[in-house]
């Protein structure tokens, strides 16, 4: 999304960059090296659809190989353009520097509205999208490591690490070459809900710290706060599923392409999410009030704000009229350099995409290091702790008898303690480990430096600090 009068979203990225690196100690040098975007290619490709020869445009940007592989989604959208892939691959490799995966940033595209193609078209279309990348090794296991994002899933990565592997057919690393994948295809347990469930982890670890969530306005942890949540698809569904489900969120609205949905009990995720998928929108929804234009809901009333659709939302057009005290941006940029400065006169606390949405780079982390190792993880592990756990059950029961104690252990704290930990509780904990030291990276800055007001200045300079170090650890 461009915004007019405002700079392009890599610009706005720039701004942020430059506001967090005025208050560190770079040569400028190092400083205009860690910004720029190394290359980015572009493609112009030739698919045989329904008769005729189409032309598809695809870009790959790579911002920094400090660390390699590089690493970042691929877009399909109609709009998609050079700054806006290199605005993401820039925030890509801040938000792996952030929450420490070792990888450097990328990010691609494709200029495609992949609902107007049916299946088999969209598979030819990502194959031949993927062999044009994959022979400049711009997908490899080692090189350039890809993973969905707006508009793409699971589907297209499983296409993706096949058209690799059919080209290199001996790589047994070939499934590392994309991360995504569904599980039956060397994907990860956790994967699809991962950044969504990295947004409701952020939000915890936020709440943990009654005086972060005192600067927003607030009090008390997530019970009844009341949420809106902008874009219904694959990390602003599994955000509001989770934090309405087990942290007892009250969703107030939900804004869709089509209009929103308004409900100020609390609307069921789960419930608007299938009407979607079956009617295309959110229109006609039963269980709410629709309105039409939905983007105004962005300036309701209400806690925390979610937006998870995409860049440029929150903008100069509309930023004074925002009531949220806390935003959470769940989507890449959803937030302009320009509003952000307002926002943060305003007193605003947003919590910043680099941070919030590295979710879904934290479990492609896992999955890839799963590729890699060629096993499941827990597999070795889970039956020895259950062995283990259930020792200890054992002789706690034989002293209680023993000794006429009369213990009993109850039977949910029995089944819940003898549980071996499964793929997806591990990559549950790992993830939840990841939000909460990356947490509190930032927070230490935020707190220590008086010139540091904002989460997202602290979070630029944990980020470029260690992509710092990395490069002059290479001699730069
Ligand atoms: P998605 O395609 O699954 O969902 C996007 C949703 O937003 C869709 O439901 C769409 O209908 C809705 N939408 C689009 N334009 C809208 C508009 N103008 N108003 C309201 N709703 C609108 O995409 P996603 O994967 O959930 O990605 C969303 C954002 O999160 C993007 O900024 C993406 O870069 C970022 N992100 C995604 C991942 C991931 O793992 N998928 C990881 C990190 C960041």
């Amino acid at each position: 999304m461009i915004v007019a009068g405002e700079p392009s979203f890599r610009e706005s990225v720039d701004l942020m960059f430059n506001r967090a690196a005025a208050l560190m100690n770079l040569s400028p040098g190092l400083e205009h090296k860690i910004k720029v975007c190394n290359a980015t290619y572009t493609v112009r490709f030739g698919v045989r659809l329904r008769g005729k020869i189409e032309t598809f445009v695809g870009y790959r940007a790579v911002h920094s190989e400090h660390l390699e592989p590089v690493k970042g989604g691929i877009r399909y959208a109609p709009n998609v353009h050079q700054d806006e892939v290199e605005a993401l691959a820039a925030l890509m490799t801040y938000k792996c520097a952030l929450v420490e995966t070792p990888f450097g940033g990328s990010k691609g595209g494709l200029c495609i509205d992949p609902r107007q193609y049916d299946e088999h078209e969209l598979e030819q279309i990502t194959r031949r999208f993927a062999y044009e990348l994959i022979k400049r090794d711009l997908i490899h296991p080692s090189q350039n490591v890809p993973a969905p994002d707006m508009g793409t899933g699971e589907r297209e990565m499983a296409w993706i690490a096949d058209q690799y592997a059919r080209m290199y057919t001996t790589e047994i690393n070939a499934r590392a070459c994309v991360t995504g994948k569904p599980l039956h295809s060397g994907g990860i347990a956790g994967r699809i809900e991962a950044t969504g469930r990295g947004v409701q982890y952020a939000l915890r670890e936020f709440f943990r710290h009654p005086e972060d969530v005192a600067k927003a306005g607030l009090s008390g942890d997530l019970d009844g706060k009341r949420v809106i949540v902008q874009g219904l698809g694959n990390v602003g569904y599994h955000a509001a599923l989770f934090l309405s489900q087990e942290d007892g969120a009250k969703v107030i609205a939900v804004l869709e392409r089509d209009g929103a949905i308004v409900d100020s009990d609390g609307l069921d995720i789960s419930a608007l999410r299938e009407w979607i998928a079956k009617h295309g929108g959110v229109a006609d929804y039963p269980y709410g009030t629709y309105i039409e234009d939905g983007a105004s809901l962005l300036e309701a009333d209400c806690d925390i704000l979610i937006p998870a659709a995409m860049e440029g939302v929150i903008n100069l057009t509309n930023v004074e009229r925002i009531r949220a005290p806390l935003i959470i941006e769940a989507a890449n940029g959803p937030i302009t350099a320009g509003a952000d400065e307002i926002l943060r006169k305003k007193g605003t606390v947003v919590i910043p995409d680099l941070y919030a949405n590295a979710g879904g780079v934290t479990v492609s982390y896992f999955e890839w290091v799963k590729n890699l190792s060629h096993i499941r993880f827990g597999r070795m592990q889970r039956r020895a702790e259950e062995a283990h756990h259930q020792l200890l059950v054992d002789e706690l029961e034989r002293l209680s008898a023993d000794k006429g104690l009369g213990w009993e252990l109850s039977p949910d704290f029995k089944r819940r303690y003898l549980q071996g930990a499964s793929e997806l509780d591990l990559v549950r904990s790992g993830l939840d480990d990841t939000m909460r030291t990356a947490y509190q990276s930032m927070r230490e800055v935020w707190h220590s430096r008086p010139e540091v007001t904002d989460l997202r200045v602290a979070a630029y300079m944990v980020a470029i600090e260690r992509v710092a170090l990395s490069y002059r650890s290479k001699g730069l």
